[in-house]
């Protein structure tokens, strides 16, 4: 039995508990004893005074393959492939030891991680996402009359969008996913700030092809989780029976209520916009969307504090894309901004584990659940700085040490 112990450091078990000084013991990947009185001399130890236990974190909306806003098309299946890996490796070193591929990502990726081949965060792709023609996933030049998208990436590694229209064509596109190794299905049901000629309060696909993918996805045990920024999109959604929602940026009180009254969850995606902002030329962002982009930060925010206030379970997604994805855990502390950092934590750890039905193994630092954690120097469960500005000192996946200071 391979048994590590964690020494004197403070514990944020993400349950709502208040934070408090223990040792944890981990065994065999699984967390074991909480609490002080364990022998010295049972197996390894760390000693973490000063140091606080978190539970790994979990990232609701990622695109570990999305590497290019407009250009992936020109790019190898080798460099592609490279900077996936590299994306994964990097997502482990901010403490994320899960991640929700929110379109991408295939199901080869999986398998690679868990043959050991390449190292990353435990995986759940949604393949291709879902789009209508002329939506947000629509990436052909205007002037273009071909039938699909630009191709990019490689089976099993990396896809483009997927191009639908009527309920059986999002059938098959659901189906499909599915068949390549997707966990849940993501479907852009509003415009979005990136693509052109679909605005951001514009709804796409119809309550039936919506209602097409949700009957789909949970005919095989899943879900369907949407993109949508604003009210029209996101009540067609609600009416065909999905129950997760991307962004809500611009979502108003009566809708946020009813989200609360169907039980649905809300994912805000704060990293990103402060990524694009931070830089928007080398992301070739042009320039007259700009202003878009600030409008969107603003309601964003407006929104996470609305809903928040109303009781709609909040996850967290950073949602960055491109190259350089080492600002994953810049989400939480957005979020403290806005929710105060317990919950903020909380979002990115027991609720995300919560929507993405794996509340029973990880999200929280409790007996009996995969030894998931990552460590931060300081007082990170008090002090947003240390989680906003720094990386952690200790990353444990599956109860192995992943990375060290
Ligand atoms: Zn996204």
């Amino acid at each position: 039995m391979t048994v590590i112990g964690l020494r004197g450091a403070t514990i944020f078990d993400a349950t709502g508990r208040e934070p408090r000084r223990a040792d944890v013991w981990l065994r065999d990947g699984t967390i074991g004893e909480i609490g002080g009185g364990v022998p010295a001399g049972d197996g390894d130890a760390l000693d973490l005074d000063g140091h606080t236990v978190l539970p790994g974190f979990i990232d609701a909306h990622a695109h570990v393959g999305l590497l290019s806003l407009y250009g992936q098309a020109a790019w190898s299946d080798a460099e592609q492939a490279a900077y996936v890996f590299r994306n994964l490796r990097e997502s482990l070193d901010q403490g994320f030891t899960t991640l929700r591929d929110l379109g991408g990502i295939d199901g080869g990726v999986v398998k690679a991680i868990r043959a050991g081949l390449v190292e990353g965060p435990r995986v759940l792709p949604s393949g291709q996402i879902l789009s209508q023609i002329g939506g947000h996933g629509d990436m052909r030049p205007r002037a273009s009359d071909e039938p699909e998208n630009p191709s990019f990436g490689c089976g099993g590694l990396v896809r483009n969008h997927a191009l639908c229209t009527g309920t059986d064509q999002v059938r098959a596109a659901v189906r499909t996913q599915f068949r390549r190794g997707a966990t849940q299905i993501k479907m852009f049901v509003t415009g979005g700030v990136l693509s052109e000629g679909d605005p951001l309060d514009v709804p796409q696909f119809t309550v039936e092809e919506i209602r097409a993918a949700h009957e789909e996805a949970a005919g095989h045990g899943s879900y369907v989780t949407v993109h949508a920024h604003s009210d029209a999109g996101l009540l067609r959604a609600l009416e065909a029976g999905v129950r997760s929602f991307e962004h809500a940026s611009m979502i108003s009180e009566e809708a946020a209520q009813a989200l609360k009254r169907a039980g649905a969850f809300a994912v805000p995606t704060l990293a990103v916009d402060e990524v694009l902002a931070s830089d928007p030329a080398s992301w070739g962002v042009p320039a007259h969307l700009l202003d878009d982009l600030d409008d969107l930060r603003d309601s964003q925010r407006r929104s996470v504090r609305m809903l928040f206030g109303l009781g709609v379970p909040l996850g967290s997604g950073a949602d960055l894309i491109g190259v350089e994805q080492r600002s994953r855990a810049r989400q939480i502390y957005l979020m403290a901004k806005e929710i105060g950092l317990a919950n903020a934590i909380e979002s990115a750890t027991r609720v995300n584990a919560e929507l993405m039905g794996l509340a029973g193994r990880v999200g929280t630092i409790e007996t009996g659940k995969i030894a998931d954690l990552v460590v931060y120097e300081g007082d990170a469960a008090v002090d947003p700085e240390i989680i906003g500005t720094r990386p952690p000192a200790y990353v444990i996946q599956g109860g192995r040490i992943v990375r060290r200071p």
